[in-house]
């Protein structure tokens, strides 16, 4: 029994710790538990249209309300998951969960585009992935283009013949997919042109100094350009000042998701972000 609630408990958690096969089992019966007993909850981030601040789009980011932790990042848990195999698990409950919920807002008339899930690279690479989705799918019987997939770049450049596969099969069930932290990875152009693609997403470590930077602008510059001229939409993630969003606007990229537009939030409290968006278009 693990009874460290400690100010060091959190670094239980952190990959590098994890080498110790006990270790590394209570602490995957940790967040077993978590999952089993709701501890596990989605927050939603709006992703936004530059010009006017609709609301087009929302990100799911999985968060882990432990007892004694308080939130724990899944930027801690996450890796842990993946080690132990957990995140197939724990992926297609987020996947689920999301899928519900983008039904309920389609259902309640809110036009949001998508909802978009964070998939791991063990969940492409080692489950039946394409096979998940479809099943989640019939489950919750969501319309498939309600939802985008956001996969990050070091997965897609890894077996990539087989990633191929799995990514068409998703396509032709009618998802979008995204590329993740986009720019951070080494891609290969020929193997990023031949995946099908919607989206990629411009990474926040260079939105962070926009625009004083001037390698980080002429970087997302790049990365706008050449999304464009392979037919992909592009988002930029992490906007936090107006002067970013301003840049971003400016340089041709329309769509953008950070703090100056709203955190990460509980799916009642983006129900009233949307229900707010409604009542102010009503009365315009
Ligand atoms: P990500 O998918 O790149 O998500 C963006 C992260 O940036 C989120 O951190 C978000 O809260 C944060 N963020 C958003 N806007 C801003 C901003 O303006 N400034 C700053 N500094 N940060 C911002 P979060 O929620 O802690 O998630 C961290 C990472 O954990 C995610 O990065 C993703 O890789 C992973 N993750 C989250 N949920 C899931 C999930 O359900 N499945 C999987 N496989 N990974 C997930
Ligand atoms: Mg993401
Ligand atoms: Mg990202
Ligand atoms: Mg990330």
């Amino acid at each position: 029994h693990v009874k460290n609630s400690g100010k060091n408990s959190h670094c239980f958690y952190s990959a590098d710790l994890s080498k110790n096969a006990n270790e590394l089992f209570m602490m995957e019966n940790h967040l077993r538990r978590a999952l089993e007993r709701d501890q596990l909850e989605v927050y939603y981030q709006p992703q936004v249209r530059i010009k006017d601040g609709k609301i087009i789009g929302a990100e799911s980011l999985l968060r882990w309300r432990h007892p004694e932790l308080g939130m724990v990042s899944p930027a801690k848990f996450i890796p842990l998951a993946e080690e132990t195999g957990l995140i197939l698990q724990i992926g297609e409950w987020v996947l689920r969960e999301s899928a519900l919920q983008a039904s309920r807002w389609a259902h309640a008339g809110y036009d949001l585009n998508r909802v978009s899930v964070n998939v791991s690279g063990v969940q492409i690479q080692r489950s039946n992935f394409a096979d998940t989705v479809y099943g989640v799918l019939i489950e919750t019987d969501c319309n498939p283009r309600l939802l985008e997939l956001e996969i990050t770049e070091s997965t897609v450049m890894h077996n990539t013949e087989f990633v191929i596969s799995v990514f068409n099969r998703i396509k032709n069930l009618g998802l979008k997919l995204a590329i993740d932290d986009f720019g951070t990875g080494y891609s290969s152009l020929s193997h990023l042109k031949r995946l099908p693609l919607d989206k990629l997403k411009i990474d926040q470590s260079f939105v962070r100094e926009l625009p004083g930077n001037a390698d980080d602008a002429a970087i997302a510059n790049a990365i706008h350009a050449m999304a464009n001229s392979l037919g992909f939409n592009v988002i930029a993630e992490g906007v936090e000042t107006e002067a970013q969003a301003a840049f971003l606007l400016d340089m041709g990229c329309e769509i953008a998701q950070g703090y100056l537009y709203s955190r990460p939030v509980t799916a009642t409290q983006f129900t009233a972000l949307l229900e707010a968006e409604r009542v102010k278009n009503k009365t315009e």
